[in-house]
């Protein structure tokens, strides 16, 4: 690793270009305006955290920031019940963010590329009701009106969480679940990077800065406050405790990172290979089978886990535009309610099958011609 004096590696420009080209790639819609792309994931559906660390503003830094693909959940009479320590950090923050400046937030490695000042909406406080997860409740509870209007906007600095205690997010992570959910304990799978123990031999400045980065981003600190007992069935941590002393920016030979590719395999699989690694996975794979299977015999499991939604084709359908419905039940109550029987050719049953969609992850081969239209139809849409 090389620093420059009084900068950073890389340039953050040539991040930025990265960054927008991934989402270019990859992201439902196509907009000419980056920013406008927000960090959201469908509702009722798995929900994705990304972590950064606040810093510049002497109160707030050095304290995790949450970035979050969903609503927060605010209930006042729940948030006094909360003890202080275990309310999650910026509960109320961090939602609806655009994804271009969560990437950037989340990848800010100092001496890397250094921090990241953005403005953000002070308090983008959604207000929502909580969503039901506990075994056999059901979606149709779980709808969301209540909103209040983002509240100004603020200045925000951020680096690369990594860096920082919450390197290993598990403690935190947890506690937003528990507060979402109520007593609902997860289960969580901690997938370490295989770094080494601090043992560096070479030059004294790298030796110090390096030293003190890895205490601060030492992931083993959260992994041991989660190792409590009770905990041996809900916390399973994979990680390569000797390490892979590779460092972060390694990739040789420069045009196919080849070499340092083969390198990380090799490693793994000798990881892998150990007895006591693989009786672990079976061990977790178990657990999270068993919960899966649990959650199944939910209604809300089809639309956590396909994106399950309902779309009406029938004829004379009086809702031509707001035609989607996230649930069975009240696409169901339509069928009944807003249409006559002689409307179908099948039963009611047959019709909800029909009317069934689910999202697919865009493939890598799309052309650029078929981005635009985002969702893809895995089903047909049949004659109705
Ligand atoms: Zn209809």
């Amino acid at each position: 690793m090389k620093f420059g004096i009084g900068g950073n590696k890389f340039r953050r420009a040539a991040l930025e270009k990265a960054v927008k080209e991934v989402i270019e790639r990859r992201a439902e819609q196509r907009t000419e305006d980056y920013s406008e792309l927000l960090f959201q994931t469908e509702i009722d559906t798995c929900r994705g955290i990304v972590f950064a660390t606040r810093v510049g503003n002497r109160q707030a830094a050095g304290i995790p920031f949450l970035f979050r693909s969903y609503t927060p959940f605010d209930d006042k009479s729940h948030q006094q019940r909360t003890a202080q320590a275990d309310k999650p950090k910026n509960h109320l923050e961090g939602s609806k963010i655009s994804l271009l400046k969560v990437a950037l937030a989340a990848t800010a490695a100092p001496l890397y590329f250094g921090s990241y000042r953005c403005t953000l909406s002070a308090a983008q406080m959604q207000a929502s009701t909580r969503v039901p997860t506990a075994r056999g409740t059901n979606i149709s509870s779980a709808r969301r009106t209540d909103s209040r209007p983002a509240d100004g906007k603020s200045e925000y600095e951020f680096e690369d969480a990594g860096f920082s205690a919450i390197n290993n997010p598990c403690v935190e992570v947890e506690r937003e679940i528990i507060h979402h959910h109520d007593q609902e304990e997860p289960i969580l799978v901690s997938i370490g990077t295989a770094r080494p123990q601090p043992r560096d031999r070479r030059n004294h400045l790298v030796r110090v800065v390096r030293k003190a980065f890895t205490i601060a981003g030492d992931p083993e600190i959260a992994h041991k406050q989660m190792q409590t007992p009770g905990k041996e069935d809900r916390y399973f941590r994979f990680n390569d405790e000797e390490g892979i002393d590779i460092e972060m920016d390694d990739w040789r030979p420069r045009n196919t990172g080849r070499d340092t590719l083969n390198e990380l395999e090799n490693r793994f699989f000798r990881w892998l290979d150990r007895t006591e690694v693989r009786d672990e996975l079976e061990r977790c794979a178990k657990k999270l089978v068993a919960l899966r299977q649990m959650r199944m015999e939910t209604d809300r499991w089809e639309r956590f886990a396909l994106v399950r939604f309902f779309e009406c084709r029938v004829n004379r359908c009086p809702k031509d535009r707001d035609n989607k419905w996230l649930d069975k039940e009240d696409f169901t109550n339509h069928l009944n309610r807003d249409h006559k029987p002689d409307d179908f050719e099948h039963s009611i049953d047959e019709v909800v099958k029909r009317s069934a969609r689910e999202w697919e992850y865009r493939t890598p081969w799309d052309t650029p011609d078929t981005r635009h239209t985002g969702l893809t139809w895995i089903r047909a849409i049949s004659n109705l």
